[in-house]
């Protein structure tokens, strides 16, 4: 039996459909399995087709592209595919409402419209969970309780921050930029477009955003309330398509900043092709962070924190622990409680509310993963996958982790963007640092430790963006985000993420 196979992944469709597959990775006890909990799909509209959004109208194009729901591979809606023309029509209009409305417009009005957007997504917070959870395939009490709350916290926070900013940057002379071009990626589409979206209209840019190809959908429905808040046309186009339209919005001169999520090798194309002209760049690319744990660590948090941040959102996630560094007088029993986690976490229907691992986002990245799974055997390390059965038809990959990894192993480097752990181990603090620091990656780390000395010395010398101290997956919008080395650079978030949208 191939590893493909023992994983049950399979392309074979069945007709079942995801709900109906719902497993507990715990072996089965009778008489005590969850009822199914499924979230309400009756309140939602997705249109069968999405123009682009562009002026505040729906633009027609020449190509459409399907987005499907990973958990069953249904289509879902048709959406429009931006050419570089398209591109230029949206940089055009976000250059004249730029000159000729929105840095006209005093800040404290600025600061109302982005008040409105944010108040009309919690009216539609609901509505914008389960889309975001169908196009994309995460678990529905994610999508309700991090990825809109967070979209709307960070609406809310720049909006206060519109009419402020002679106090974030006090004695200091800026404005605004002009047009700024944002691409983001497909593991938080509504949130990664609020981290970009609220901060440049804040300082008082217009906007042109293109969403990734498997998730468009969260962002045509922004589209929809941004028309309801009456933000003026032009200040925030929308368009999806795939990276030549992202490279058209690069290459175009009127664009004055562009702020990228995504991977590291298309942030290397980028700067590639911004090289030699004034344009302004933020990078949030990569990682393959370090979670810490010391010996004193509180242990069943420190099992909680790995769970967390390894499997949230099926591991697609840039900030992702994903080497796990524990002290080597613990490893067993922390394997022994990982291994007792793991089997009582619920792969499934997204849209149900037990669910804790969802689909993988897409056969692509289903395909990534299982490659990387299987070079680690490859190589030599030991899986360690629940006993559970997936779900026939959709994308799914078993939580996963791995002992006996070197750090020249590909799991141990590479940033795999699934839910697959990689355990090390250390016997000294310096030894932990020296592992957490050798990749090219320095997005974010954990440490777990019960000396808060023991902490303050970590997180001077591991280098990365963000360091959790016994906790892990934090995010709170006054607090910025952003990494160093082949991770980016620029920050998004708080103050810090304001001065990436002015010119000083
Ligand atoms: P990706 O392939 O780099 O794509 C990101 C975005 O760029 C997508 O919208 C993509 O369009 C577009 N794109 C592709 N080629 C392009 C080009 N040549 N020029 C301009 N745009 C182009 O990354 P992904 O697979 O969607 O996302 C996963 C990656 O994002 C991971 O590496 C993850 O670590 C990173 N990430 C980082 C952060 C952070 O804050 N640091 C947060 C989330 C994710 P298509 O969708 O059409 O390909
Ligand atoms: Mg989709």
């Amino acid at each position: 039996m191939t590893f493909r196979e023992k994983n049950g992944y399979s392309t074979k469709l069945n007709g079942n459909s995801a709900a109906s597959h719902q497993r507990s990775l715990k072996p089965k006890k009778p008489g005590w399995e969850y009822a199914e909990s499924p979230e309400s799909k009756d309140h939602i509209i997705i249109n069968s087709k999405y123009d682009l959004f562009i002026n505040g109208k729906a633009v027609k194009t020449g190509k459409y592209f399907s987005t499907v729901n990973p958990a069953n591979e249904e289509k879902l809606s048709e959406i429009a595919y931006a050419s570089a023309g398209d591109v230029d029509k949206a940089v055009n209009a976000a250059e004249k409402a730029y000159r000729n409305t929105w840095s006209r417009l005093s800040p404290k009005e600025r600061a109302k419209y982005i008040f409105r957007i944010a108040r009309i997504m919690q009216e539609k917070a609901r509505e914008l969970a389960v889309i975001e959870s169908m196009d994309g395939g995460k678990p529905i009490k994610e999508s309700k309780s991090v990825d809109i709350p967070l979209a709307i916290a960070h609406f809310f926070y720049y909006a206060g921050w519109a009419d402020k900013l002679k106090f974030a940057f006090p004695g200091r002379q800026f404005s605004s930029i002009g047009v700024v071009g944002q691409i983001i990626p497909w593991n938080f589409p509504l949130l990664m477009a609020a981290w970009k979206i609220a901060p440049a209209l804040a300082c008082g840019n217009t906007v042109v955003i293109k969403s990734a190809e498997t998730t468009p959908l969260t962002l045509y429905k922004l589209a929809e309330i941004i028309q309801e808040a009456g933000v003026p046309d032009g200040v925030v186009n929308i368009i999806s398509g795939a990276g030549d339209t992202g490279a058209a919005i690069v290459n175009n001169p009127k664009v004055k900043k562009i702020a990228f999520t995504g991977s590291t090798e298309v942030g290397k194309l980028i700067m590639r092709s911004i090289a030699g002209t004034d344009k302004k760049v933020t990078l949030e690319l990569g990682g393959k962070a370090a979670n810490i744990i010391f010996e004193d660590a509180p242990i069943d948090q420190a099992v909680e924190g790995i769970v967390n941040g390894i499997y949230f959102n099926q591991g697609h996630v840039c900030c992702a622990g994903s080497r796990l560094l524990v002290q080597e007088s613990i490893k067993n029993t922390v394997i022994k409680k990982l291994k007792y986690r793991l089997n009582s976490l619920r792969l499934g229907d997204p849209l149900d509310k037990n669910t804790d691992i969802g689909a993988i986002n897409s056969r692509q990245q289903l395909d990534k993963i299982t490659e990387l799974v299987e070079s680690g055997i490859e190589e030599g390390c030991t899986i360690y996958q629940p006993e559970c059965k997936l779900p026939s038809k959709g994308y799914w990959f078993k939580p996963t982790f791995f002992t006996n990894v070197a750090q020249s192993n590909r799991i141990a480097g590479e940033e795999i963007f699934g839910p697959v752990l990689s355990v090390l181990t250390f016997r000294t603090p310096k030894e932990a640092i020296e592992k957490a620091n050798n990749t090219q990656y320095g997005l974010s780390a954990g440490i777990w430790s019960d000396k808060g000395s023991k902490i303050f010395k970590m997180v001077n010398q591991v280098k990365a963006g963000v360091i959790w101290a016994n906790t892990y997956n934090k995010f709170n919008p006054a607090s910025p985000f952003g990494g160093y080395k082949e991770s980016g650079f620029g920050r998004e978030g708080g103050i810090q993420g304001l001065k990436e949208y002015l010119n000083f």
